[in-house]
């Protein structure tokens, strides 16, 4: 399907670095298990020391890391600037740690920062001990116990260092059209949205390279849900808009994902994801057409794996995203069944010109917990 090239064909070991581009420097962390093995991290050389872009997870192993990078991949020189591309505990988990032994910076977008800051405060609310939780999966058609093993879930991925770490006291606002001068190049603050509320990615247009964290994605596709904590969320729709405004990114770009390896073909791989996607909501069109399903009916039609209690969980807030914005688009209607579900049914009276049941993509293997 995809024509990427990819100039790198393996990764850096833990510890050591890249270079691939001038001033730019290329660095891994371990992920702590799960199906995907590490995190890509980047440096960039200031006149006076080095910016961090993402920072791992808050484990140990991560920590000792990059106290190595620290003694022998910085030139002696201080870290100036920390910036985060989005909220997730694989990127910010290290957040707190370089920023106390640099005193130096954390730049975020605000919606961004303070997400974190919230999901990190100790004692706040959980949707898992309360009826918004409830509510929200027996509307998807999961039955009453699924809460109680997805508790259980999140209790065991606390332990490997995938819960939210303590942020900074404070944060540098990054903006959408921003621009960060660093070792005298100028990099353009790009925003999107859709796997996290306000992700920001860096263009160097002197450089032709793109940090992406997990914006784009050359190989997996980055989890788009909807949660409890905002149920009639539309993600999808912001993260279709997204990648239309990232269309415009030069297709000799070299992309530095947060996930995968470097490659070239931007436009190609923004092309794939958004008829990816729309591939999926056919496929939910069509299955609804004939009978009304609930989420969990649905899950079947975009994953071919036996999920376990918290890839079910993406599973679900990812199917959740996909009748969003076909209900968005009228394509679908929902209505709340004396079961106390939603049940879903394709209301489109054209869907059967458009409709082309026998050419799907298979259905994804599980869904990807980035
Ligand atoms: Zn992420």
């Amino acid at each position: 399907m995809t024509d990427l090239q990819y100039p790198y064909d393996s990764h850096p070991e833990p510890g050591t670095t890249i270079e691939v581009a001038p001033g730019v420097r290329w660095l891994t962390m371990p992920m702590g298990g799960g199906s995907l093995n590490h995190i890509n991290l980047y440096l960039l050389e200031d006149a006076d020391g080095w910016w961090v872009v993402d920072t791992g997870l808050s484990i140990d192993e991560t920590r000792d890391h990059w106290h190595r990078i620290f003694e022998r991949e910085l030139d002696g020189r201080p870290v100036v600037g920390v910036i985060c591309t989005h909220m997730h505990p694989d990127h910010i988990g290290q957040a707190l740690m370089i920023t106390e032994h640099f005193q130096c910076p954390l730049y975020m977008t605000r919606a961004e920062y303070y997400q974190a800051r919230a999901f990190s405060a100790p004692g706040g609310p959980s949707y898992q001990s309360s009826w918004i939780g409830q509510q929200f999966y027996q509307r998807a058609g999961m039955p009453l116990e699924y809460l109680e093993s997805l508790r259980r879930s999140w209790e065991e991925r606390s332990n490997s260092g995938m819960s939210m770490p303590e942020m900074p006291a404070g944060y540098m606002r990054l903006q959408d059209g921003n621009t960060l001068t660093i070792g005298g190049r100028d990099w353009r603050v790009v925003v999107g949205s859709g796997h996290s509320p306000e992700h920001a990615c860096l263009y160097c247009a002197s450089l032709k390279v793109m940090l992406s964290g997990d914006q784009i994605l050359p190989v997996i596709t980055s989890n788009v849900s909807v949660h409890p904590t905002e149920p009639l969320a539309n993600p999808l729709k912001d993260w279709m808009e997204s990648h239309d405004r990232f269309l415009n990114t030069p297709s000799d770009t070299l992309v530095l994902p947060a996930h995968n390896l470097p490659f070239y073909g931007v436009r190609q791989r923004l092309r794939d994801l958004i008829s990816h996607h729309e591939d999926r909501m056919l496929a939910i069109e069509e299955h609804c057409a004939t009978q009304p399903a609930t989420a969990k009916e649905l899950l079947p039609v975009l994953f071919s794996r036996k999920l376990d209690p918290r890839q079910m969980m993406m599973a679900l807030g990812e199917a959740i995203a996909h009748l969003h914005l076909l209900e968005h688009r009228n394509r679908i209607e929902r209505t709340l069944s004396e079961d106390g579900c939603y049940h879903y049914v394709s209301i489109d009276p054209d869907l059967s010109r458009r409709s082309h049941p026998d050419r799907h993509d298979a259905p994804s293997d599980g869904p990807v917990l980035v």
